[in-house]
């Protein structure tokens, strides 16, 4: 298989991970968060701005019409329900849609709406009549590539005279083919190639580079040199952007080489809290009694929507199976699927296809669950020492801004180790941790 385009067919909690393998977990996070989220993070920080030139006039809008986009784009826009920019959109749009352009570097949390700004940077930039690509947009892997080019074909959905192409593994070109299409889409690799050896993309002509998920992007040496192989073919005047949901010194030092002159903006993390969440434990004492727990509160939990977290692989296949037995409809998200099977599981539960979803601690580790108000510890998090995984467990049950939605989160306790770890827990976060009667469910109700 080739690995570096994502192919996430490996063993999880391996203590011998590779660089791939764990640039495989960014870029398979960064996908199922995408699918998983069906719209903004409340966001209650505001924009840091670093103007390349501090004393021109820093514009921000709070309007989509204030931007003067084509019609097209602005039915496209409106079309996919967005009524106004997001925080980092009120000043990144005006930014990159500036004349003469401005290059910008932006790192954001995953959500809060930077593929929308740059896809729609791209479609204002292009000349429809001209029949060759002006936008080069990559991304660390072919599924990313393909999430962002639905976004391309959304938003243009009025603008049909602009086309776009994937320059993505399997996409085989003739040779001697020049690409019409002017907005192209695709990873490092194949892109190179294309504009190189290949010569179906004329880098000169290119008027907007965008790299996405730069923090992904570097944890692959290979695709840091192409990209910016690639940067180095284009012309001076290109617009220049990067993206990048966080900000280590690497990403920053990979960002400098790729973007001279930048403009840039950061909005912090929003913090997540306990505070709207109202938590519980259960005790047990054994799978078989957490099992029958569960089953006690199913009618409570499918209200909404509920994720149920184990700690290895064999317990949430066979948690799984023991629901399904009970004629209970739910979706398994596993960590030796192909990562395109976890996102076809991630968009049935999304849609609501299944209320409940089975996952590994290991497998869902970094995903953005705050649709989801119910949460389930099957198995408490701990980390690889048997001590508290106190980040994991804000992570999971956690919600972010001061309108975070309420939660209910429920922790299945079936030994005197686990009843250590859910005190120490609670300690940690000094948040009372109430106990439940699963006979008596009035409580959560
Ligand atoms: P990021 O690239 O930072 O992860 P996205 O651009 O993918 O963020 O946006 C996250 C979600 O919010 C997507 O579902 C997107 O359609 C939606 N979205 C983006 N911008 C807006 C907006 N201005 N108003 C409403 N929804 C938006």
């Amino acid at each position: 298989t080739n690995k570096t385009e994502g192919n996430t067919n490996k063993t999880e909690g391996n203590a011998n991970k590779t660089e791939e393998d764990d640039k495989d977990d960014k870029a398979a996070q960064s996908l199922l968060n995408k699918l998983i989220r069906s719209n903004l993070v409340n966001t209650t920080n505001q924009v840091e701005v670093l103007q390349r030139d501090p004393s021109s006039p820093l514009y921000s809008v709070k309007s989509f019409e204030e931007l003067r986009l084509k019609p097209q784009l602005l039915q496209g826009v409106y079309a996919m329900g967005f009524n106004r920019p997001s925080k980092i959109q009120e000043t990144a749009l005006p930014m990159m849609l500036a004349e003469p352009p401005q290059n910008l570097i932006a790192q954001s949390q995953s959500g809060t709406g930077k593929t929308a700004a740059f896809v729609l940077a791209m479609l204002s930039h292009v000349d429809p009549e001209n029949k060759w690509p002006q936008c080069l947009c990559v991304s660390p892997t072919y599924e990313l590539a393909l999430q962002t080019g639905k976004v391309i074909e959304q938003m243009g959905k009025f603008y049909p005279e602009v086309q776009l192409v994937y320059a993505i593994r399997g996409n085989k070109l003739e040779r001697g083919t020049r690409l019409q299409e002017q907005i192209v889409i695709g990873t490092p690799g194949t892109v190179l190639d294309w504009c190189q050896k290949l010569k179906f993309i004329d880098p000169k002509k290119i008027k907007v580079f965008v790299l996405d998920e730069a923090d992904v992007m570097i944890a692959t040496q290979g695709h840091q040199d192409q990209s910016i192989r690639i940067q180095r073919m284009l012309p001076k005047s290109c617009q220049m952007l990067l993206f990048s949901a966080t900000f280590e010194e690497t990403v920053w030092n990979f960002a400098k080489r790729i973007v001279p002159d930048p403009n840039i903006i950061k909005l912090k993390r929003e913090e997540e809290t306990l505070d709207t969440i109202k938590q519980y434990y259960v005790i047990c004492n054994s799978k078989e009694e957490k099992f029958q727990a569960l089953c006690n509160i199913y009618g409570a939990i499918t209200i909404a929507q509920a994720m149920i977290f184990c700690h290895t692989r064999k317990t949430a296949g066979w948690l799984a199976g023991e629901l399904s037995r009970e004629g209970h409809q739910v979706a398994l998200l596993s960590g030796e699927m192909q990562v395109e099977q976890r996102a076809a599981v991630i968009e049935r539960f999304r849609d609501g296809k299944e209320k409940v979803l089975v996952t590994t601690n290991v497998c869902a580790r970094g995903i953005d669950v705050e649709q989801v108000s119910v949460v389930i510890n099957f198995d408490l998090p701990v980390d690889k020492d048997g001590n508290p995984d106190n980040e994991t467990y804000l992570h999971r049950i956690g919600r972010t801004g001061r309108f975070g939605k309420r939660g209910l989160a429920i922790n299945m306790v079936d030994s005197r180790f686990s009843m250590n770890i859910l005190n120490r827990i609670q300690e940690h976060f000094n948040k009372k941790i109430e106990k439940l009667d699963t006979d008596d469910l009035d409580e959560i109700e």
